[in-house]
């Protein structure tokens, strides 16, 4: 099954189970450390970029990802026929789907992640919640799945309004809800369980105090399967639309030396606690105090990882397939120098004056930004149509400079020279706001988008 390159143990083939820029980014990364790729793609995608880029490609079913890329069969087929020995979930669609890392366990093919243990255990909110407070990482008060109403309402008196209610399998922004008042959780906990039902097949929901315009703080972990943990620091992702992340930036602003040490800390007894191998990212809220709470962990690829490679010059892509493959982690943590700032941007097809209505359609003007410190990464091309089914990210534009402001101001540049005709997107939107004078200083929160907008 495996090779050796450099020396190292290294997978045949590698199989990515993704589409859009994620399966470009993959396939790269595969490149560089030499294994011929396998792209799988629907029907719509066939004239997609990572479909070109792979070494070979198979045509896994119609436009619809339930039938495409959420469909098992289909993908474990193509691994088998194409002889890969390994297969690279992206984000979304199979990342987090535990059945799906036991399936391939079974077909003798390694799925580049944790173990299907740690996915359960981190993919269930309730659980990781219950878990990271036996191993002293904080958490925000709250409750286990709810079983009875009325027990929930005395519970909420507690610790008090507001509170939000959420899926415990839930993610992406759904099957969240916050609730002020007693009516209000009782009709929340309801909506929410049909919501979870119906996006995530699992009706538990419970509940935890809704902190008041907390900022978004996560923490990038990297794992072995030899117990080795490190941290690449935070990425601050306050600005959201409806817990959407609209803007990523590292470090944060927020965070002080200290805190970073603390924060770090505690994401890497997370990881551990877990038994974790791979790479992931511990999510926390930071209210004012600089008290910082445990509020998931994602057990996958994180579309914003680019920034954190920017300040660390680590590419956690590579290196997430070297530990999958079984090697040791190539650095320790005190090799891990952090210098500088970078800002992403997700740039979709998106009507930003129609409500972020979707707007798919064919690109026929594509000239994207360049310079240095200046990264786009994109599947997307002049004549690309992009099609209806799946999300609607165009690019990602990543900035690093040595200061803030200067990424900032990197960042205003390159979104002017960025040309994307054909499709309305979300660049007018982003050129606004990076220079909006809120975000300029730094001093924000999750509640960004509600005062932003009155501005206008
Ligand atoms: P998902 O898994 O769907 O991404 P998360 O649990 O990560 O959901 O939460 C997404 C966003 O919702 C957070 O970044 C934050 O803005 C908001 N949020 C979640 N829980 C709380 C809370 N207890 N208090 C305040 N805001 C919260």
């Amino acid at each position: 099954m495996w090779k050796k390159i450099n020396g190292k143990d290294m997978f045949k083939k590698v199989l990515i189970a993704n589409r859009g820029e994620v399966a470009v980014r993959i396939i790269r990364a595969c490149r560089e450390i030499g294994i011929p790729t396998v792209a799988v793609y629907s029907q719509a995608d066939a004239n997609s970029l990572h479909v070109s880029l792979a070494t070979e490609a198979y045509c896994i079913g119609p436009n619809e990802s339930s039938k495409s890329y959420l469909n098992i069969p289909a993908i474990i087929s193509a691994a088998l026929v194409s002889g890969a020995d390994a297969i690279h979930p992206g984000y979304g669609f199979m990342s987090e789907r535990a059945d799906f890392a036991e399936i391939c366990e079974e077909h003798n093919i390694k799925f580049i992640g944790p173990s299907p243990e740690s996915m359960k255990l981190m993919g269930d909110k309730a659980t990781a919640r219950k878990t990271m407070s036996s191993k002293n990482v904080p958490i925000t008060p709250g409750t286990g799945i709810i079983t009875d109403i009325e027990e929930a309402k005395k519970e909420a008196e507690k610790f008090g309004y507001p509170v939000i209610v959420k899926a415990t399998a839930g993610g992406g922004g759904k099957g969240m809800r916050v609730a002020n008042n007693p009516e209000e959780l009782e009709q929340n906990i309801t909506l929410c369980r049909q919501e979870a039902e119906k996006f995530f097949g699992n009706p538990d929901v419970y509940m935890e105090k809704y902190l008041v315009n907390p900022r978004h703080i996560e923490v990038q972990i990297i794992a072995d399967r030899f117990g080795n943990v490190v941290h690449l620091g935070e990425r601050d992702c306050s600005i959201q639309r409806r817990h959407q992340k609209l803007v990523e930036e590292a470090p944060s602003p927020a965070v002080s030396d200290d805190v970073r040490k603390k924060l770090g800390e505690a994401a890497v007894r997370a990881a551990k606690a877990a038994n974790y191998e791979g790479v992931g990212t511990i999510e926390f809220l930071l209210d004012k105090d600089k008290n910082f709470y445990f509020m998931e962990m994602n057990t996958r690829l994180q579309v914003e990882h680019g920034i954190s490679e920017m300040i660390s010059n680590i590419d956690i892509v590579r290196e997430q397939i070297n530990i999958a493959a079984g090697n040791p982690l190539s650095f320790k943590q005190e090799d891990i120098k952090l210098y500088g700032h970078a800002i992403e941007c997700r740039i979709n097809a998106e009507d930003p004056e129609r409500n972020f209505l979707p707007a798919p359609g064919e690109i026929n003007g594509y000239i994207p930004p360049g310079g240095f410190g200046v990264r786009v990464d994109s599947h997307v091309y002049s004549g690309y149509k992009i099609p209806p089914y799946y999300d609607s990210l165009i690019s990602k534009v990543m900035c690093w400079a040595p200061t803030r402001e200067e990424a900032r101001r990197r960042m205003y540049r390159a979104l002017k020279e960025y040309v994307i005709t054909g499709v309305k997107t979300t660049l007018p939107f982003y050129q606004d706001l990076i220079e909006d004078e809120v975000f300029i200083s730094g001093n924000f929160d999750t509640g960004f988008m509600n005062t932003y907008k009155q501005n206008k």
